[in-house]
């Protein structure tokens, strides 16, 4: 058993320089690789690129024994086996897809002690059952831990039968590694892993080097081409929603001379292989891909990522915008954001068990989208980090709307969520307000509160859209598994009681003119076209046409 000495700190910066050729550790590795060491049950959150790998190899190659890591990707647990082994530390994979050979050789090393970290997949591991209680195990990692929790965006059900690992193997320290993971998806991780009394590591989540830009999705190909024609030869990954359009823009940037690749999980795993070679050597910097591209994937020098389409909640668009700028360096992200989007995803949502928990999550991406104020503030806080400063690096900050002293609404709305006790979704926080004379808000007596009625002169629309800015400026927060009832964070305290001022946009009517002057360019679009088509109708076919639409079908038609 270790304590936290002098000589320990010596020990693990000498097995860092030894083993992995660094002279210092990233943010909270240290503490980390400490908490293991002790032999504590650990859970790590860091973003994507923060580091995570090395927080239980070190201590694999620290404590005596194997290490066993339950990693979800074989493709990733070759990764790390071939870099480990790259740094002479033993390692290897054992999965079900493996020759039975190659099998075997595996499972003679485990039971000669030969190996510091054998990487598995959740699915393989009831076949090691009976080896595992017969050797010295070090430490179990579970990394991606977030895929235990049917509430996370990659949910895979044999990570649930890690449950037992605890039960079986309680003197074994187990640390579990994730880049995603909002409070409650947090703690279901710590229940799943039957890891309660776990020591809880939470690194920052921002990443200053990334420009965040949102866009309206109009002439998405053109604004691309546009993007690119800036950026030479810069390696960069296009997120796209479905196979086909990867295929379709991929052909259509190769059109154009690019050196870009389609990648989805439609490809054979020799196809992804040779691409993702590519991508990571350099040879064809440009990827378009749906979302199967990138978990685990260690490319330095993204310089940019561009969501062809909305992703469906903000913790795959954070994860994802992450694998740019990995070496620091200033990086781009841009968003495309359509309401046709929105519409498609929640097709992909209904239906499903998960159903209104998607859809309130999809919401608040879009709101993201949406957003007035400060993109960062609105992410770092959608993560539970609440920073006071605007970014300064991001398209709202570059050029912001213009704002006046919302502080009395703000506090208002954040006296009604706090009267309802946090307990209300903010359709009744806004009906509270709003002095409301419905039937629920009568059942539940909130007609007596405090609160009720005093935003009586704000339209239900404008406050609604107030609630919604207060959220991206981390004032409040949403509790996705508890009915979506409104939350106040450490920032709306600051809002009631320490008169911090907020500032508010006046929404509606910037929404109202930008949507206002769209409608106008594409319905003018629209006619010029249909014009054209009924004169060649009456030309060739020689009789009238007429042609009847529905004009909210109109909005984000792509021509
Ligand atoms: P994560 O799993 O959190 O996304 P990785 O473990 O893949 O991150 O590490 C990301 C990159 O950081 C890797 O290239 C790794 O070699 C590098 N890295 C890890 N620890 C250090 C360190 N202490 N100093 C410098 N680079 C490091
Ligand atoms: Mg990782």
């Amino acid at each position: 058993m270790y304590s936290t000495t002098d000589s320990q700190q010596t020990h693990i910066l000498s097995l860092l320089k030894s083993n992995f050729g660094y002279d210092e550790f990233l943010p909270n590795q240290e503490k980390i690789i400490n908490s293991v060491l002790n032999q504590n049950d650990t859970i790590a959150i860091m973003p994507t690129g923060g580091g995570k790998s090395l927080c239980y190899q070190l201590p694999a190659l620290a404590i005596e024994g194997t290490a066993i890591v339950i990693s979800p990707l074989i493709a990733l647990m070759k990764d790390q086996v071939d870099s480990l082994t790259a740094n002479g530390i033993s390692a290897n994979v054992f999965n079900s897809s493996q020759p039975q050979e190659e099998q075997q050789e595996v499972l003679k090393d485990l039971k000669n002690g030969a190996l510091k970290l054998l990487y598995v997949a959740p699915e393989s591991l009831p076949l090691l059952n009976d080896m595992l209680s017969s050797i010295k195990i070090s430490l179990f990692a579970v990394d991606e831990a977030h895929c235990i929790s049917s509430w996370g965006h990659d949910f895979r059900p044999a990570y649930t039968r890690l449950k037992t690992l605890k039960q079986q193997f309680p003197e074994v320290p187990l640390i579990a590694l994730t880049a995603t993971a909002d409070r409650p998806t947090q703690v279901d991780i710590a229940t799943q892993l039957a890891i309660p009394n776990a020591k809880k590591f939470i690194a920052s989540f921002d990443r200053p080097n990334l420009y965040i830009d949102v866009r309206p999705g109009q002439n998405r190909n053109k604004q691309i081409f546009n993007f690119l024609a800036k950026r030479g030869k810069q390696s960069g990954i296009i997120y796209c929603l479905s196979r086909k359009s990867t295929e379709k823009l991929a052909a259509t940037l190769k059109a154009k001379g690019y050196k870009a690749e389609a990648y989805h999980a439609g490809l054979t795993p020799e196809e992804r292989n040779n691409i993702q070679d590519n991508f990571l050597n350099d040879r064809s910097p440009i990827i378009v891909a749906t979302i199967a591209f990138g978990m685990g994937i260690d490319k330095s020098n993204v310089r940019w990522v561009i969501h062809y389409n909305m992703p469906k909640n903000i913790e795959g668009y954070y994860q994802e915008i992450g694998r740019s700028g990995r070496d620091g360096l200033a990086a781009h992200t841009l968003l495309f954001y359509s309401f046709a989007d929105v519409i498609m995803l929640r097709k992909f949502a209904e239906g499903t068990e998960t159903e209104a928990y998607q859809l309130a999550k999809l919401e608040r991406m879009q709101q993201f989208a949406e957003a007035l104020s400060c993109r960062r503030k609105a992410l770092l806080g959608y993560f539970g980090e609440h920073i006071i400063e605007d970014c300064g690096n991001c398209d709202i900050c570059k050029t912001p709307p213009k704002y006046f002293d919302g502080t009395l609404i703000a506090q208002k709305i954040c006296s009604a969520v706090a009267r309802l006790r946090e307990q209300e979704a903010m359709g009744m926080v806004l009906d509270v307000l709003r002095g409301a004379q419905n039937a629920q808000v009568y059942d539940k007596g909130y007609q007596n509160i405090k609160t009720f009625g005093v935003a009586k002169d704000i339209a239900w629309r404008d406050l609604q859209q107030y609630t919604i800015q207060l959220l991206n400026q981390g004032i409040l927060q949403i509790h996705f598994h508890e009915n979506g009832r409104l939350l106040l964070t450490p920032l709306a305290k600051q809002v009631l009681f320490e008169g911090k001022q907020v500032q508010l946009a006046n929404v509606v009517k910037e929404v109202e003119k930008v949507k206002a002057e769209k409608t106008t360019r594409i319905r003018a679009d629209l006619f010029e076209k249909l014009r054209t088509l009924r004169s060649k109708l009456a030309q060739e076919a020689k009789m009238p046409a007429y042609i009847i639409f529905s004009d909210a079908s109109l909005e984000d038609m792509e021509y």
